[in-house]
């Protein structure tokens, strides 16, 4: 603290982020990255880029990209907004869309970055408890509010909505925007940017950083209505008007040209996430069900802390939440077969 901070900067409680060791060897599966690698015609993109452009600031409006993915979803440009990463995504989310003096719903577990941000602004926060089975209840989320923000699937659960109930919050809620975070969408859940045609207050945000393999890169969006993208173009016109660098813009247009390697990636995953599942059940742990590209589980014997920091002793970093509900689980990042091999022989050894 310092006399020359401004007084609200006191009182902020900033996100942590998962730990990024700077070890070599370790078998890393604390933060949900994906362990394929993004496309080499990414990596053939970027190189590209490196070219006299540099010296050029990149275009403000990212119109080439936009385009891309509007192609992808089969939705117009002006229905879809850049952020540099979908956390920035979200900040403007919860600027042009969710100020109005009423309290946000959100899941009582998930993303800890939503909290963060009804802080930054000063905006109420309300979590809504989970059903028993951590799964998301629509019917909870009919009370008076400001906005709805959710995962699907959620994190860290990995539990998935099917689309006809999140249809049911979003017709709950016509005066309000409800956002659907959709990270990790793409291992094996169904996307509501189907819907954003038939509803002018559900927005949807996806990452570049998770089943695309680009975390490093930085690349976020969001679909929906164009008089709520043009709310966010307002904000993001207020802040920085580049949101995406040369380099993050190529890359990511050439990302959604690789639908090939994506689907790989993708299948990959979710096959492996079978198999821990699988073998985390007859080492006794109980598994909820996901659709992303972690599990969330807990031994019926051992804490999570003893586990997480016993599998750490060993070179394996998962993450530990300690936090009401949840803290008896273990979030692990499904990674390479070999990676998932050396977790499963960790676990049998404590
Ligand atoms: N939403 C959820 C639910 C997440 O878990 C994450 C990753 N931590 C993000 C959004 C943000 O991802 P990024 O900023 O890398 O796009």
């Amino acid at each position: 603290m310092s006399k020359f901070w401004s007084p609200l900067v006191n009182d902020l409680v900033p996100y942590v982020p998962g730990e990024q060791p700077k070890m070599a060897n370790l078998v890393k599966l604390n933060t949900n990255e994906n362990p394929f690698g993004p496309s080499p015609k990414v990596i053939e993109a970027i190189q590209a880029e490196l070219n006299d452009n540099l010296r050029l600031y990149p275009d403000p409006e990212g119109e080439a990209l936009r385009q891309t993915i509007a192609d992808y979803h089969k939705v117009q440009p002006e229905q879809v907004f850049l952020g540099n990463g979908s956390d920035e995504v979200l900040a403007h989310i919860f600027y042009a869309l969710f100020q109005h003096g009423e309290p946000i719903l959100f899941p009582d577990v998930t993303y800890s970055f939503y909290p963060v941000y009804c802080g930054l602004y000063n905006i109420e926060a309300k979590p809504v408890p989970l059903t028993e089975s951590f799964e998301i209840n629509p019917e909870d989320y009919q009370q008076p509010n400001g906005g709805v923000i959710f995962p699907n699937p959620n994190a860290p659960t990995g539990r998935y909505l099917p689309l006809e109930q999140v249809e049911a919050v979003v017709q709950a809620n016509p005066d309000r925007v409800v956002v659907v975070d959709e990270a990790y969408v793409d291992f094996g859940g169904e996307s509501a940017i189907t819907l954003v045609d038939k509803y002018p207050n559900l927005l949807v945000s996806q990452t570049l950083s998770k089943a695309r393999s680009l975390a490093g890169l930085r690349v976020g969006l969001a679909i929906g209505h164009k008089d709520l993208i043009e709310a966010l173009n307002r904000v993001k016109n207020s802040f920085n008007s580049y949101p995406l660098d040369r380099l993050a813009l190529a890359g990511a247009r050439a990302a959604y040209e690789d639908e090939a390697w994506f689907r790989n990636c993708c299948d990959r995953v979710i096959s492996e996430r079978e198999r821990v599942t699988e073998a985390l059940e007859n080492l006794g742990f109980e598994v909820l069900p996901s659709k992303a590209n972690f599990v969330f589980a807990r031994d019926k014997e051992q804490s999570g802390e003893t586990l997480a920091k016993g599998l750490r002793e060993q070179g394996i970093i998962v993450r530990h939440f300690n936090k009401p509900r949840i803290s008896d689980f273990l979030r692990i990042t499904i990674g390479t077969a070999e990676q998932n091999d050396a977790l499963i022989k960790g676990l049998q050894s404590l």
